[in-house]
């Protein structure tokens, strides 16, 4: 299988070079030049696997130039058994007689980022050894919270591989702070810097960029690489829980193999509802996606109306992860779209950086509504959604996947679809204690974050996870705070590498 670039369709690399890459160097995206195919026999045999042995069907036939025993070693090592809390890795839970969630967050750090870089650094190690040839990787993550904590904890002790995370001092809530602080393993490195997101994400650009320290690297047998959404190698495994989810479905006796299913999923950068959208296209029947958003509504405007156009006012809402006015994987979709057009992307993507916005044709647009229903919610109506969902059915669900189930309802109420539903849950309820405590209960007692699991607990009975309720009492190994100019250094520091040839 080949993969070309968004951007330049006469760009053509193998799997594991655009996962080594990361992005291309027109600053497109990798995608397959073609989507695989699956049969409902297909879906009825991997539905007979463990989830080790569904992931594996579906990334040989992306992964095309890994080998059996790679592909095989890989996701062993990704999904084994204990580092999930499931034994199905990503079960579903039936809410009522349509809707059922698909709880993406039972790894270890309790997000769903978990789900691909569990597997991503197995990815990436076997493709660097394909075109890389004895060099090792070097992976810098700027974090606004998630991402971080899920990043070290696939990279920890994985052999030839180095990763060191920056996050903002003061933009990260504790829980997240102490998560990232207190990570073992030999090779990673985690640091505060003075200045707020953009300021990291500047900063690890502008490392990332710099022939100098490129060459520098390449010196001591070092390449960067990126453990971002935009890498093929993130998306890849979110393709593969769709096909399980829709295989649990059958199996679970929710519909017949072959019914069509809707997929809701609470959107960000567009990388968790992209990986639906390939699963749909591969031939998993699925009929609608549903694209849910916070506040920051930027894509339920834009594909209800073709208009995509961030130049708006951002909220901090009570579901971070979805803050975000430029979601990085639509252009994937866009290329697909608008038949695979490397020129109208492009152009699209100009648009969006000169102006902040941009235009699809109606013939576009219909592609898109085709397939694709959005809405979204405000704080208000995702903390009533939290309670109501509790008082109703027992079950806690986290801020992000409460925007989703709200979108659903409001989905299934203007439109009367009564197609049984996958909700996509992406983190577990205790990373968000103090807004999910907050909608259950009236009077808080505690002060801090940790206190406040407690206190959830005792109002819910939820388990408390044990990689977060064993945190309060753990020191950190990570303390270093640094001026954002200095962030060169602490990379070098971490490396071993002197820079005193390095001028810029
Ligand atoms: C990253 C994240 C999202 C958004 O996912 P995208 O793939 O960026 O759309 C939603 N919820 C949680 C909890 C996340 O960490």
């Amino acid at each position: 299988m080949i993969y070309t670039s968004t951007r330049d369709s006469s760009v053509a690399v193998t799997a594991s070079q655009a996962i080594a890459k990361g992005i291309s160097a027109d600053g497109g995206l990798f995608v397959p030049t073609e989507i695989p195919k699956l049969s409902l026999d297909d879906i009825k045999r991997i539905g007979s696997l463990d989830y080790i042995g569904r992931a594996k069907e579906i990334l040989k036939l992306y992964l095309t130039d890994f080998t059996e025993d790679e592909l095989t070693m890989c996701v062993q090592g990704a999904y084994k058994a204990g580092k999930f809390s499931s034994d199905k890795v990503a079960p579903l839970y039936k809410l009522d007689d349509k809707a059922n969630i698909l709880e993406l967050w039972r790894g270890p750090t309790c997000a769903f980022k978990d789900m691909a870089l569990q597997l991503l650094p197995y990815l990436l190690t076997v493709s660097a050894s394909k075109s890389l040839k004895d060099t090792g990787i070097v992976i810098l993550v700027a974090t606004s919270g998630d991402t971080g904590k899920a990043a070290l904890e696939g990279f920890n002790d994985v052999p030839n591989t180095r990763i060191l995370v920056f996050y903002p001092v003061d933009g990260v809530s504790p829980m997240q702070k102490l998560q990232m602080t207190t990570q073992e393993g030999s090779n990673v490195g985690v640091c505060a810097i003075k200045g707020n997101f953009d300021d990291a994400q500047n900063g690890v650009k502008a490392i990332f960029t710099n022939k100098e320290i490129e060459r520098k690297l390449a010196e001591n047998k070092l390449a960067f690489s990126s453990a971002n959404s935009i890498n093929w190698g993130r998306l890849v495994p979110q393709i593969v829980y769709y096909v399980s989810a829709y295989c649990d479905m059958v199996n679970e006796g929710n519909v017949n193999l072959g019914d069509e299913i809707n997929v809701v999923v609470p959107t960000g950068n567009f990388g968790n509802i992209l990986a639906a959208y390939y699963a749909r296209e591969m031939g998993v029947p699925i009929k609608t996606l549903v694209c849910a958003s916070n506040a920051n509504n930027v894509l339920t405007d834009f594909l209800t109306t073709g208009n995509y156009d961030k130049n708006r006012a951002f909220y901090c809402t009570t579901s971070p992860s979805m803050d975000i006015l430029i979601s990085s994987n639509l252009e994937r979709l866009l290329f697909i779209l608008s038949g695979y057009d490397d020129k109208k992307t492009a152009e699209l993507m100009k648009k969006l950086s000169t102006d902040g916005k941009y235009d699809v044709d109606a013939d576009l647009l219909a592609k898109i509504k085709d397939v694709f229903a959005a809405g979204c919610c405000d704080d208000t109506a995702t903390k009533a959604t939290i309670r109501e969902t509790f008082e109703k059915h027992s079950y806690l669900i986290d801020t992000h996947t409460a925007v989703a189930v709200r979108v659903y309802e409001d989905y299934t109420a203007d439109t009367s679809d009564a197609t049984p539903t996958v909700i996509a849950s992406t983190a577990n309820p205790y990373k968000f204690s103090k807004s999910v405590l907050s909608a259950i209960s009236d009077d808080i007692k505690s002060a801090d974050e940790f206190s406040m699991v407690d206190e959830l607990h005792e109002k819910t009975g939820e388990p408390v996870p044990v990689q977060l309720a064993t945190l309060k009492g753990k020191t950190p190994r990570f303390t270093g705070v640094t001026a954002k100019e200095d962030m060169k250094q602490v990379v070098f520091d971490m490396l071993g590498i002197s820079d005193s040839d390095i001028n810029s």
